[in-house]
């Protein structure tokens, strides 16, 4: 079991089950249902006070801020969440969510401004990445364990500043490609139907490496993974270490023809992401790419929670503060 929020958290909340847009403006008709839904899911998931770490507080209505009930620090609504220190309306939250949740697809930040509306692009584009980051820490807490497969993909982005006036290399180590290992819980069937998989998908995980070597493949392995994992991979050297870490450690030799049926989930989600960014977006920074593949892990993962995806990003959104930083100019 993920170690995600007790049980009871979803229990104190009335849930939101969103399918459509008509249905968002009717529960989020203004500023203030949004505000109202976002301090009730606050007080469920539990408000800390950043002075003295005291959980008991009041809620001040004049001042529209919660107040420590030992020291009497005041904390605002969306401060230590997903809005920390935010200055955009929670009603753009609220349906930036409600848009990153309702379909497969994405959303690049220049729609998610037209669609707003809203005049400044960045602040715009800075939201969707905090919900994004929120997305992997909330994933973040799942440990991936039984029948594990492997490999690795690689993405186009853009060829990083430093590395611009080099001589362009080709092929996997292309400036122009990122490195990304994969990894999909993939359990056997025994007697699959025809024409079904083989193989019942269930957690992925998608990690930007800097390099193929195998210390860093295994310390992505070992924190990603449980030990009680059987692992199938290609006969890669960079593997070789992995053994002593998991439970089993099936690698062969793979031919490129043979690739999907040996592991068939990672390279459906390889692909599926990859087009994903292709049609969502223009150029990916190599620095942003894991926020993306945050987002589509999250996603997939969630893949039959549909009209529950707007709550659990909401849960999200109150349960983790803000670290996202804008990397470079
Ligand atoms: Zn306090």
């Amino acid at each position: 079991m993920p170690a995600y929020l007790p049980i009871f958290v979803y229990l104190c909340i009335k849930t939101i089950c969103l399918m459509n847009l008509i249905e968002f403006t009717r529960i989020f008709p203004n500023e203030e249902s949004c505000k109202k839904k976002f301090k009730e899911y606050r007080e469920a998931v539990g408000v800390t006070c950043a002075n003295c770490g005291g959980k008991e507080h009041y809620w001040k209505k004049d001042k529209e801020m919660f107040e420590c009930k030992s020291c009497h620090t005041r904390t605002t609504l969306k401060s230590g969440t997903v809005m920390h220190k935010s200055k955009l309306p929670f009603r753009y939250w609220f349906l930036t969510m409600h848009l990153l949740t309702s379909t497969k697809k994405s959303f690049s930040a220049k729609e998610i401004q037209r669609q707003l509306g809203h005049k400044r692009y960045h602040p715009i584009w800075h939201m969707v990445h905090k919900l994004r980051v929120a997305m992997g820490k909330r994933d973040g807490e799942y440990i991936l364990a039984g029948q594990i497969e492997l490999d690795e993909g690689f993405f186009a982005t853009e060829i990083p500043k430093e590395q611009k006036n080099e001589p362009l290399k080709r092929g996997r180590g292309s400036q122009k490609k990122s490195k990304v290992l994969v990894m999909a819980e993939s359990h056997k069937i025994d007697n699959p139907k025809k024409g079904k998989k083989p193989r019942r998908v269930g957690y992925i995980k998608m990690r930007v490496i800097e390099d193929l070597k195998k210390d860093t493949i295994t310390a992505v392995v070992k924190e990603l993974a449980s030990k009680n994992t059987e692992l199938d991979t290609d006969g890669s050297n960079s593997y070789v270490d992995l053994k002593d870490f998991v439970k089993k450690h099936h690698s062969e030799v793979i031919p490129k023809e043979k690739i999907g049926e040996k592991l068939p989930w990672v390279h459906i989600a390889i692909s599926n992401a990859k087009r994903q960014l292709l049609n969502s977006y223009h150029n990916v920074k190599p620095e942003y790419l894991q926020n993306y593949l945050d987002e589509f892990c999250y996603k997939f993962n969630r893949r039959y929670f549909s009209e529950f995806m707007f709550n659990r990003l909401l849960v999200a959104s109150v349960t983790y503060k803000n670290e996202f930083r804008y990397a470079s100019g």
